[in-house]
Parts: C-alpha cells; structure tokens; sequence
C-alpha cells in the first residue's frame, strides 16, 4: 500500500515538476518573443524619429522657400499690375483702342495671378503653422456694413441684389477681424460669381454655447450632394457652363476652411442644385488658442 502511494506520489511529482518545466519553457519562450518585439519596436521607434525629423526639416525648408517665393513673385507681380495701372490711367492719345486692350489684359491676368499667389502663400503658411491668430473686438454690424460697401459695386447685374439682416448692435467677438473678414469676402465672392439672378443673403446669427454663426444663403447654381464635400480639396472646381465662364482656383474654400479652423471654428455648406446655397461659419465669441487647437485635432 505504502509503496503504491509512493509510487503514485513520485509519479504526481513528476507531472508537477514536468508541467512546471513546459510552463519554464513557455516563459523562456515568451520571454524570447518579447524581446524580439521590443528589438522590433525600438527600431520602429527610431525610424519614426528619423521620419519625424525629415519632416520637421521639410517643413522649415517650406518655409523659408515661402517667405523666398512670397518677395520674389509678389514683387513683380505687383510692379506688373501697378504699371499696367499707370499705362490704363495715362490720358494720352498714344494708345489705340486694341492697345487699350492689352493693357487691361496685362492688368487682370497679373491681378488674377497675384490673387493665386497670396492664396497658396496663406494656405502654405496656415499649414506651417506661421499663421498667427491676432484677437481684438470685432462688432459684427459694422463687418456686415463694410462688406455690403466691397460687395455692392461687385454686383454686375441688377439680377441680383445683396441683403444683410441687422446684426444685434452689440454682438461683439474677440477673434481675428481679418481672418473672419477673409472667410466672409470668400463665401460672398463665390456667391457673386455663382449667382446669375436673385438674392445673396448675408446673416449673423448669435448660437448656443457662445458661438455665433455667419452665413452666405445664395440662389445661384447650387452644389450636388456628392461634390459638397469635394469644393474643400485645394485645387478643387466644378464643371458646369456657368463654371466654365468665372475665374477662379479652387483655392477660396480650401483656405477658408482653414482660416475658420485658426478661429476654432468650422465651416458648413447646405446646397441644392439650382436652388442656391448656404455657406456658414461658425466661431466661438471669444477666440482662445485652445479654441484653436480643439479645431485643429477634429480635422478629419
Ligand atoms: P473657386 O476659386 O473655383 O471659386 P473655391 O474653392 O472657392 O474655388 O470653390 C470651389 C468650387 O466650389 C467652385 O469652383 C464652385 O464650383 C463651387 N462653389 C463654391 N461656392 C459656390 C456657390 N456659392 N454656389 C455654387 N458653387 C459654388
């Protein structure tokens, strides 16, 4: 009896002293496992820090190439549109009506094409982060005043009439008047060149939550559903005849969406195709930088 126990109590230990030794193995294993993965995340760890840097050196070589392109195209461009506006303005008789002409070409193409350039330059800048948010009192009625001063001349056509609903006389931001102001002439300046008849409709509308919005309604062309979220990519234009004939780059909702960001706001498009359109904005009352980066992190 004794010696069966025994027996049955060595073989017990036995499978005990077995399993405890598979169990040391797959620790070991494990343990092996563990270490090549780690081998495998540090090397991953440090080909991100060399990625990391590249960057960070591609980014500071943008932009110093920007602050190089900024003088070295604005310079003549402006040179050019300013010339040509001497040439347009000078009342002599050495110009024929083709001559005229030309200069009024030279004048447009150059005034398009530095409108090209400050766009790319306020994008590209926005993205290297030199692009400073400088907060001070905004009062929304006058903004709205003096865009209906830009804009009515604008209008070609008595086709179209441009409205603005009176803002509260005291509704007051803390944000960026330029930035804000950017995002608006862009929205309106859309809607002027997509709108052949109706109305452009401009609006402040104080929102929950110390926001406030500030929208385009149109009744121009209007956007099908599928391009809405399409007309935000840089370089981004519709087909269409109406399309075909205004100037533009597809660079306008690009750079609004990111102005709007830098205020810690977003931008909304609601559309129906040959209904018109409604552009918002949407920004805190009071600008903070954390307003800023909150917008920034939601970017999809
Ligand atoms: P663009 O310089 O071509 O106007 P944007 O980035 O401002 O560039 O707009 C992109 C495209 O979105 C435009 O080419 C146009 O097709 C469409 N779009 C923008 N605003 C309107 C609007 N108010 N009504 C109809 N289409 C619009």
């Amino acid at each position: 009896m004794t010696t069966d126990r025994t027996t049955a109590e060595g073989a017990e230990l036995q499978r005990a002293l077995d399993e405890l030794r598979r169990r040391e193995e797959e620790i070991e294993r494990l343990n092996h496992e563990l270490e090549e993965t780690n081998r495998g995340v540090l090397a991953l760890y440090s080909e991100l820090e060399g990625q990391a840097e590249e960057l960070r050196r591609a980014s500071e070589l943008k932009s110093s190439f920007l602050s190089n392109v900024s003088h070295e195209l604005r310079s003549p461009l402006a040179s050019i549109i300013n010339l040509s506006r001497l040439l347009l303005d000078y009342d002599g008789t050495v110009f024929g009506d083709d001559q005229r002409r030309q200069a009024q070409y030279i004048s447009k193409s150059a005034q398009a094409l530095f409108d090209i350039v400050n766009d790319l330059l306020d994008l590209a800048k926005i993205e290297a982060g030199k692009s400073d948010v400088r907060a001070g009192p905004v009062n929304v009625a006058e903004l709205l005043g003096t865009l209906r001063g830009v804009f009515r001349p604008l209008l070609a056509t008595d086709a179209v009439v441009l409205a603005i609903d009176p803002a509260p006389a005291d509704l007051v931001l803390m944000t960026d008047e330029g930035k804000l102001s950017q995002v608006l002439r862009n929205f309106l300046s859309n809607a002027v060149k997509y709108t052949e008849r109706g109305e452009i409709r401009l609006r402040a509308t104080p929102l929950d939550g110390d926001r406030v919005e500030l929208s385009v309604t149109d009744t121009g062309i209007g956007i099908a559903p599928e391009n809405l979220e399409r007309i935000f990519e840089e370089f981004v234009q519709l087909e269409g005849p109406l399309q075909a004939r205004v100037k533009g780059t597809g660079l306008g909702l690009a750079l609004t969406r990111q102005l709007a960001r830098l205020l810690g706001g977003t931008v909304t498009v609601q559309s129906a195709p040959g209904r018109g359109s409604t552009f918002a904005v949407i920004v805190p009352r009071v600008w903070t930088a954390e307003a800023s980066a909150t917008a920034e992190a939601a970017r999809a």
